[in-house]
């Protein structure tokens, strides 16, 4: 029997800049934004003028199946139709992968189980009776992170995201930059060490092989001579694992060890993000996710080595920012469903 779905309130609207966004008249234009993730799949509505309407989230279980999950997501997308004031609906959704958007299609995605080849887009269009429009979520965060944040001073940018993988996202002259099949912005899989550590894409050398979360505690392993010692001092209660918590606390104590280890984090970012800086000669690089925490840590290494760059004017330029916003792929999403309901 197929579990009911799981909803967990959470209204956390006050947190965010832009409750601040004075509501307009009119506003019959709704965002529905979905950000799926291997564990969590978060959805928020938005008008047009940037104000939350709704908020939810609940559990992916992809191993339910890909049906079983269309189901659950449309049952909150009618609903929301149904209930929010507003005429013109249009959902965007954010999806971890290979993503073909101009089809709307899912092509690989390694975190949901065997959902590969999937029409999400035409899937969700035919269950809802809305538009919809998928991306890549790093393209998709990329968005999220320039329509808040970015989008009154620059045109130009380039959006980290640091998690497990290292995802990359594009914005150039204010539009979200695909490449001719979908696939541009693949920072984590560019190489910064020919034949070095291995990858989880199964190449050698990827910058997220370095700097992914596994890729970090993995060089901490290597490095720490008494790793229970360090758990116990630096682990948040209840965690028998290093992490990059621990790591990011154990450098906030002055540890040498962590603090070297976020140090040739920076070296290794900076590494493939100085071929971006030269290659796309942007504004801004927005880094994001979990790690970006410990950006105090690993953004030092990064400013040194853009100084030390013989051709100046690129890197004097870009600026450097990171943004501590968890949601920022639903509220990209819904962003992308109003922008594309636009055009
Ligand atoms: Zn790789």
């Amino acid at each position: 029997m197929t579990p009911p779905p799981t909803y967990y309130p959470k209204d956390n609207q006050k947190k965010h800049p832009w409750r601040l966004m004075a509501p307009q008249a009119g506003g019959g234009v709704v965002g529905i934004g979905i950000d799926i993730g291997g564990t969590n799949t978060k959805i928020v509505a938005l008008n047009k003028t940037g104000k939350v309407l709704k908020e939810y989230r609940f559990k992916t279980l992809p191993a339910l199946g890909y049906p079983n999950f269309l189901k659950r997501i449309s049952q909150v997308v009618n609903l929301w139709k149904n209930i929010l004031p507003g005429d013109n609906f249009a959902v965007g959704v954010g999806v971890a992968g290979d993503i073909n958007s101009a089809d709307g299609i899912i092509r690989f995605c390694p975190n949901l189980e065997k959902w590969s080849n999937i029409k999400l887009a035409a899937d969700i269009r035919k269950k809802t009776r809305l538009k919809c429009f998928i991306e890549n979520d790093a393209n998709i965060a990329a968005w999220g992170a320039y329509v808040l944040y970015l989008k009154k001073k620059y045109k130009n940018g380039i959006a980290v995201t640091l998690g497990t993988g290292i995802g990359g996202g594009l914005i150039i002259n204010g539009k979200i930059y695909n490449g001719s099949g979908g696939s541009a912005g693949e920072l984590g899989h560019t190489n910064i060490y020919p034949g070095g550590r291995k990858c989880h894409c199964r190449m050698r050398g990827c910058l997220e092989a370095y700097t992914g979360s596994y890729a970090i505690i993995n060089r901490a392993k290597e490095e720490i001579k008494n790793i229970p010692a360090f758990i116990k001092q630096y682990g948040l209660p209840k965690v028998k694992k290093i992490d990059t918590i621990s790591l990011a606390r154990a450098a906030a104590k002055g540890n040498p060890i962590a603090l070297k280890i976020w140090r040739d984090t920076g070296t290794y970012l900076a590494l493939a993000l100085s071929d971006m800086v030269l290659v796309f000669n942007p504004e801004y690089i927005v880094f994001m996710g979990g790690v970006s925490n410990a950006s105090k840590y690993f953004l030092p290494a990064i400013k040194t080595a853009f100084a030390g760059q013989k051709i100046k004017a690129p890197f004097k330029k870009v600026k450097l920012i990171v943004s501590k916003n968890p949601d920022l792929g639903c509220y990209g999403a819904a962003f992308y469903a109003l922008e594309k309901n636009r055009q």
